[in-house]
This record gives C-alpha cells, structure tokens and sequence, in this order.
C-alpha cells in the first residue's frame, strides 16, 4: 500500500474534524487526535480505490482495521464474480 503524506492525512482529520467516519467497531473511539487518528480509503486500495481527497476519510484504528476485513472479503467476491462469468 502506497503511504500516504502527512499533509493529506492532516488535511482529511481537519477535514472530518478528527471524528471516526466508520463507526463499525465495538471499540471505536469517535473522537480522535493526531496520536491515533489513522485515515480510511472508503474504497479500499485493493478494490481499485484512489489515493484521491474525496476516497478518503478519518478513521480509528479498530474501525480501520474491521473495514481491512471488510475490504478483503469484497475483493474475494469480486474476484470470485469475475471467475464465474468465465466459466
Ligand atoms: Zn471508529
């Protein structure tokens, strides 16, 4: 996964006024702050999404990583979609 810069990952907190966008997790913290606020892909990186402004969104880390689950499971759908229509 490509990193991204500093100066975006500020700009989307700011942006979100540093509050979790996800809110999927039991253990979400809904306010967050520079020390452990962690930016999302609302599409994932893996499901062709873009390192663009408008694809990302702030996140807290346990919400973060159940959307990675999440952000998996659809690749192997979509995956598995693609080998259907080929047979
Ligand atoms: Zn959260």
């Amino acid at each position: 996964m490509k990193q991204l810069k500093g100066s975006i990952k500020r700009r989307i907190w700011r942006q979100d006024k540093f509050r979790c966008q996800l809110r999927i997790s039991p253990d979400c913290i809904p306010k967050l702050n520079i020390e452990n606020a962690t930016v999302d892909h609302k599409v994932a990186l893996v499901n062709k999404g873009k390192n663009d402004i408008d694809n990302l969104q702030t996140a807290c880390r346990p919400c973060n990583q159940l959307k990675a689950i999440k952000d998996q499971e659809e690749k192997i759908i979509r995956k598995y979609k693609l080998a259907m229509k080929i047979r």
